[in-house]
């Protein structure tokens, strides 16, 4: 910079300062005290002072100024407008300049100052937008992270078992589904290991769901850590899953099995218990083509169930014939309650004979179904089922009703007419209401307690608690008949039969086809003198004895002579419907009067 071509002749650039500060403060928001607004102020002032005395002229001093005030905040258009007029109309005087070229330089410095301004208020502006830019952007990316953390998240929640932390039934079903839709991506087979930890529900009773909760969190490690790189889900409860996804043959599931059940009992130590637990495992292993997976763990499932019945703590395989052979079964349990709306039951009844003087005591009640496809089906063929799945109490409750109906009216008015002896299943003979269901029959059908004989296991007896051998009681204390059936077969024996409400003991077809070898065979005679002694206890018990399966004139005298008291069995008519057995007792008693039976 030259010599200055401005003398100041009295300089003030504090009042000056001043008034600026006054001019330009409240034209916008300024982020400082009136002090630090004059003391900014003040040191512009020198700069304009130095600017209009500089020689030669420099532009960038009132650029430079422009530019702090915009830095400064002091950044509208009217905060430049008051700074421009106070330059204009005090500077020069406040300051005491004096020159010849004074306007020239104050018009050239108020230019500068404004270009000055202007600039920095664009660059200012540019930068707001930019950095407003990239805020937008960085705030975009982090909300998108964000989203990918929270999906990534829900995802491993929606997929994986909170307890045990192994991938849950979700999971699985995709794999598996993958596994089955692209084969190929190891072997063309699947395998499928269906686990179940055998008595879990034992230890959740016994020792709390906490150290079950706890248990199952650590089978799931040992079997995540024995199967390597197999995927193991937890499908819930004690349920867990293996896939097999590159199976070359059945050896190779078979091998995950046993591994598998040798890892789960090994012995754990849970919350201070040490617990020894088995599995059973259902075993699935077929080429993946062709199968969906709700197919496969069907399949699973019921292997599963088959390796439980075998006792348990082993694995299954499964076979297609037999889980034909089940569903055929399971259908035709799920029939039973159409099948008995539309009246495809029916009864047979086959003579309990006198041994002593072939009268025909009573009749024998046997359920028959009359299925629209398959035929005449026997009870061996439904009763089992019909046990199983609780249906046997409408069932049974059905064939009572049935058989007190139609033996009330073989009576005609005689009191020799037969009694009818109805099988009663476990369930039946526990329902509470067992009593007030036969009080009732006797009452709606007329049948006399007498001529109504109920037939119970033996199982049935021995499994059975307090309360229905009370039933039992009642039933007895009416009239009504209690005969164990197929007797021997069983465990019962007869000091236990002392106490309870039995009139009857029908020994079972086994034990009287020992009779049927001639009288002089030693088996047979063996057989003879045990039927003999069992007749005998049971007289002193004062039960009666009726011998079933006898199937030749031979075995009924044979009994007869050891004193047994009637026979059931093809010898004296086969299971026939009732007016076959009305038409042999019309005949008897048209012949001897006393319902003796001709034999066919
Ligand atoms: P059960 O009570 O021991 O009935 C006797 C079974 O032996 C009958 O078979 C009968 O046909 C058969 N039988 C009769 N005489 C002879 C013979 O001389 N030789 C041979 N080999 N067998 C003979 P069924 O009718 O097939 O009944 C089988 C079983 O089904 C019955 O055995 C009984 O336990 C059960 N059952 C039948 N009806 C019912 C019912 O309404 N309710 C319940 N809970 N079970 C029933
Ligand atoms: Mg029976
Ligand atoms: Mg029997």
């Amino acid at each position: 910079m030259g010599e200055p071509a401005v003398a100041l002749t009295r300089s003030c650039p504090g009042s000056f300062a001043r008034a600026w500060a006054k001019a330009v403060s409240g034209t916008s928001y300024l982020p400082m005290t009136q002090a630090q607004l004059e003391a900014l102020l003040q040191r512009l002032t020198e700069q304009l002072a130095v600017a209009l005395q500089a020689e030669p002229f420099d532009l960038r001093i009132g650029q430079q100024v422009g530019a702090e005030l915009v830095a400064a905040h002091i950044a509208s258009a009217e905060g430049l407008g008051r700074t421009i007029e106070v330059i204009q109309l005090r500077l020069v005087r406040d300051l005491g300049l004096v020159a010849d070229d004074v306007e020239d330089r104050m018009a050239r410095l108020l230019a500068t100052v404004a270009t000055g301004y202007a600039r920095a208020l664009r660059d200012r502006t540019l930068d707001e937008q930019e950095s407003i830019r990239r805020a937008a952007m960085v705030a975009r990316a982090q909300a998108e992270r964000a989203l990918r953390d929270s999906e990534a998240r829900f995802r491993y929640q929606a997929t994986h078992d909170p307890l045990t932390d192994l991938p849950n039934r979700t999971l699985f079903t995709e794999r598996l589904s993958a596994a089955l839709n692209e084969p190929g991506r190891g072997g063309d087979r699947v395998g499928v290991c269906f686990l179940d930890l055998d008595r879990f529900k034992v230890v959740n009773d016994a020792l709390g769901h906490q150290v079950g909760d706890s248990l199952l969190v650590w089978v799931a490690q040992r079997l995540r850590r024995v199967l390597g790189d197999h995927l193991v889900a937890r499908l819930g409860g004690d349920e867990f899953v293996i896939l097999v996804e590159r199976a070359d043959c059945t050896e190779d599931v078979v091998r995950v099995a046993e591994t598998a059940l040798a890892a789960v009992s090994e012995p754990a130590l849970v919350d201070g218990h040490e617990l020894t637990v088995s599995a059973s495992i259902g075993i699935v292993e077929r080429p993946a083509a062709g199968t969906s997976p709700g197919e496969l763990m069907r399949a699973a499932n019921s292997t599963l169930h088959w390796a439980k019945a075998a006792g348990g703590a082993r694995w299954s395989l499964f076979d297609a014939d037999r889980n034909r052979r089940e569903l055929a079964r399971y259908a035709l349990s799920a029939a039973i309650p159409g099948a008995l709306e539309r009246g495809e039951f029916f009864l047979d009844y086959q003579p309990l004979t006198s041994l002593r003087d072939g009268t025909l005591l009573g009749v024998e009640a046997l359920v028959r179904w009359r299925h629209p496809e398959l035929g005449v089906l026997r009870p061996d063929s439904f009763i089992g089922l019909a046990e199983e799945t609780g249906l046997i109490v409408q069932l049974g409750g059905w064939v009572l009703a049935e058989a007190c109906r139609e033996a009330e009216s073989w009576a005609a008015g005689r009191d020799d007419a037969p009694f009818v002896s109805v099988n009663l299943a476990v369930r039946q003979v526990r329902r509470p209401g067992l009593v007030q269901e036969v009080r009732a029959l006797l009452g709606r059908t007329g049948l006399p307690p007498e001529r109504l004989q109920l037939e119970i296991t033996e199982s049935t007896m021995m499994s059975t608690v307090e309360e229905p051998v009370r039933a039992l009681r009642v039933l007895a204390d009416l009239g009504v008949r209690i005969a164990i059936d197929d007797f021997g077969t069983g465990y019962c024996n007869l000091a236990y039969l002392r106490d309870l409400p039995v009139t009857e003991l029908k020994v079972a077809g086994e034990f009287v086809a020992g009779l049927r070898a001639p009288a002089t065979d030693p088996a047979s005679r063996t057989d003879e003198r045990i039927l003999g002694s069992l007749v005998s206890l049971a007289h002193a018990l004062d039960l009666t004895v009726t011998a079933e399966g006898v199937e030749t004139a031979d075995q009924a005298e044979r009994l007869r002579t050891i004193g047994c008291d009637a026979g059931q069995g093809w010898h004296f008519g086969r299971p026939a419907p009732a007016d076959q057995i009305l038409a042999r007792l019309a005949r008897a008693r048209r012949a001897g009067g006393q319902g003796k039976i001709a034999l066919d």
